[in-house]
């Protein structure tokens, strides 16, 4: 499923998320020393940055330590699992792994953009998970770093078949007149072509 295609999650699947990222944590909250660790299998909310994202109910691995402090619950670990893209270049399907690391504070009077909210016994992880997968999956992934692309005039996938427009570059002086062509007629561009020649 391409990130961009995102549909609504039906309310079975959008349940289940939330079920696998909502953590009771009364056995840590405000108990400070008080340690407990977190190691399961969720399914990811419909996360998407651009042409990169996680598909809806993707498996996400959960390695987390919960702290207990005095104003809530320190979170700390990993959260892994694999994005999906199209190449930048020549649109094929790309994935890749990702495991991003994790250090957060979750208590009741949450800091906007600092901290997270402790809901009674209960730690919600979806925006910590948002957060932290949105800033380590790649901008414009590649499918190889010498992908070759599209060909720009006839669309044709370069690593698999050649066509006719590649065979021939350009005359480097002709270029340079299809450039002059495209510049804004001012009167600048004027004098300056006229005292080129
Ligand atoms: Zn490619
Ligand atoms: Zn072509």
């Amino acid at each position: 499923m391409a990130p961009r295609q995102h549909v609504e999650a039906s309310p079975r699947t959008a349940r289940a998320i939330a079920r696998d990222l909502r953590v009771a944590v009364h056995d840590v909250a405000h108990r400070p020393g008080t340690i407990r660790h977190l190691e399961r299998e969720a399914r990811a909310p419909a996360l998407a940055a651009g042409t990169v994202g996680i598909p809806e109910g993707a498996p996400i691995d959960l390695d987390l330590r919960l702290e207990g402090v005095g104003k809530g619950v320190v979170v700390e670990g990993f959260v892994s699992g694999a994005w999906v893209a199209e190449c930048s270049r020549c649109l094929t399907a790309v994935t890749g792994p990702f495991s991003v690391e994790v250090h957060e504070l979750f208590e009741e009077q949450p800091i906007e953009s600092e901290t997270y909210r402790l809901e009674g016994e209960e730690i919600d992880l979806e925006p910590m998970v948002r957060d932290a997968v949105l800033l380590e999956i790649p901008p414009a992934p590649l499918c190889s770093d010498d992908c070759a692309g599209l060909c720009p005039t006839c669309g044709v996938d370069r690593n698999v078949a050649s066509c006719d427009c590649t065979t021939e570059s350009p005359d480097p002086r002709w270029a340079a007149l299809g450039d002059l062509a495209f510049d804004p007629p001012t009167t600048d561009a004027r004098a300056r072509t006229a005292s080129d020649s």
